[in-house]
């Protein structure tokens, strides 16, 4: 089965055509900048490689461009199913399913509480039913896997009325993420390891704790600007910070927030880039601000993996992925330094390799077993897809949808 596997960002919208038996990847590529007059369209096959700049208009434009290029191959590469990534899925998608009219609509009325991306999901998926009706569509959120997590870890100290009102709690985010490296756990292990920390550390970063293939706590919140310090945004900082800087200065809450997205984080503090490659470099050469952003950066990780272990009660496999998490030796034993006592224990011989699979990167005498597993979210999509569509997806004792009262995306987990 050929899936086609959409990621709409807010300004961006990615896509990959899997062949789900043999896991590979058929073509791939991306419209960025789009809203923008110089937008760029790239595609990619194992035969050619595209590039173009031109103005897309909007996600409804990117959608008709990726598929009319897809349809010109369709002989050798049919599409058989679609599966779009939809950032939040609220308190009532549990896990991913097929779209009709209702989960649609529903993705709509979550809308508030992602605007950016769900609104542009939500047109994506309306084009894909317009131009290929007799494909179907799965949705995957980045929320679900999150949906296990206990009142005591999601519930916001604040008043209850406010809570409800505005739906606040946390969600957590990265989910299509952590549930992938728990499946990988899970086959790497033979089942045997039942407490895992996944860190996904990326421009995007979060820990989740997760206990037998459950997420049972994660770093992100309401929003995925909680936790970890990340590229651009600053992660968890006292909430007072944010009344102080609107009272005291010209900025509205906007600013503020757009300052804390967009402006935060290693950006802020290196005063050069997010980038954690250029960084390292960077830091290497002698730049202070440079080694501080990373030094902050590993602490984080540090702090948050003891809040996890403290969570799960120890830890039996600790892991890492996406772009830095799976790409940068550096960034790894930083973050690790001084947790032997916790039983983290990395050999630095494995930790120095790369390889497309996941690998070993602990001591043969480390109590954890560590890992760096490739990310997979769009494996995971197709995957999901593949088992909906054939009617093959294990139970796992969760309802696709919250039994909260119909349409009401506020009813907690
Ligand atoms: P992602 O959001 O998962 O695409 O990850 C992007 C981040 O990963 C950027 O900060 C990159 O600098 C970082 N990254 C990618 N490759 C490497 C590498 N080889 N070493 C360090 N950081 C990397």
């Amino acid at each position: 089965m050929n899936v086609l596997v959409v990621n709409a960002g807010s300004s961006s919208l990615k896509y990959q055509l899997l062949n789900v038996e043999t896991r590979e990847v058929l073509a791939k590529g991306a419209c960025e900048r789009i809203g923008q007059p110089d937008s760029v369209f790239t595609h990619e096959t194992s035969e050619r490689e595209q590039r173009l700049t031109l103005a897309i208009l909007n996600h409804r434009t990117a959608i008709s461009l990726v598929l009319g290029t897809l349809l010109a191959n369709e002989a050798q590469a049919p599409i058989d199913a679609i599966g779009h990534r939809i950032v939040h899925g609220g308190s009532f998608f549990k896990r991913s399913c097929l779209v009709d009219e209702d989960v649609l609509r529903k993705i709509e009325e979550i809308a508030p509480l992602a605007p950016l991306h769900n609104y542009a999901a939500a047109s994506v998926i309306e084009s894909c039913i317009e131009v290929l009706p007799q494909v179907p569509n799965v949705v995957a959120f980045d929320t679900s896997f999150h949906s296990t997590i206990p009142e005591v870890a999601y519930r916001y100290p604040l008043p209850e009325d406010l809570c409800e009102e505005l739906h606040l709690r946390k969600y957590g985010f990265h989910g299509i993420s952590h549930r992938y490296v728990s499946l990988v756990v899970d086959e790497l292990t033979h089942g045997a390891a039942h407490r895992v920390i996944s860190c996904h550390l990326g421009n995007g970063s979060s820990l989740c704790a997760i206990l037998d293939g459950r997420a049972v706590d994660t770093t992100m919140g309401f929003t995925p600007l909680d936790g970890l310090m990340m590229g651009t945004r600053c992660g968890s900082i006292d909430p007072a910070t944010v009344t102080y800087i609107i009272e005291n200065t010209d900025l509205n809450a906007h600013d503020v927030d757009m300052i804390m997205n967009k402006k935060s984080g290693l950006l802020a503090v290196s005063g050069l880039t997010n980038d954690i490659r250029d960084l390292i470099e960077a830091a290497e050469t002698g730049d202070r601000r440079a080694k501080l952003a990373l030094d902050m950066f590993a602490y984080d990780t540090r702090k948050y993996i003891g809040a996890m272990w403290a969570v799960l009660g120890g830890v039996d496999v600790l892991t890492f992925t996406a772009g830095a998490g799976q790409n940068s030796p550096v960034i790894r034993s930083l973050a690790l330094a001084g947790m032997e006592p916790l039983g983290f224990k990395l050999d630095p011989t494995r930790n120095a390799e790369r390889h497309k699979e996941p690998w070993k990167i602990s001591a043969d005498d480390s109590a954890v077993a560590m890992y760096v597993i490739p990310a997979g979210e769009e494996m995971m999509i197709a995957l999901d897809v593949h088992d909906i569509i054939t009617g093959t997806a294990t139970p796992d004792g969760l309802a696709a949808v919250s039994d909260d009262a119909a349409g009401d995306p506020s009813g907690d987990a």
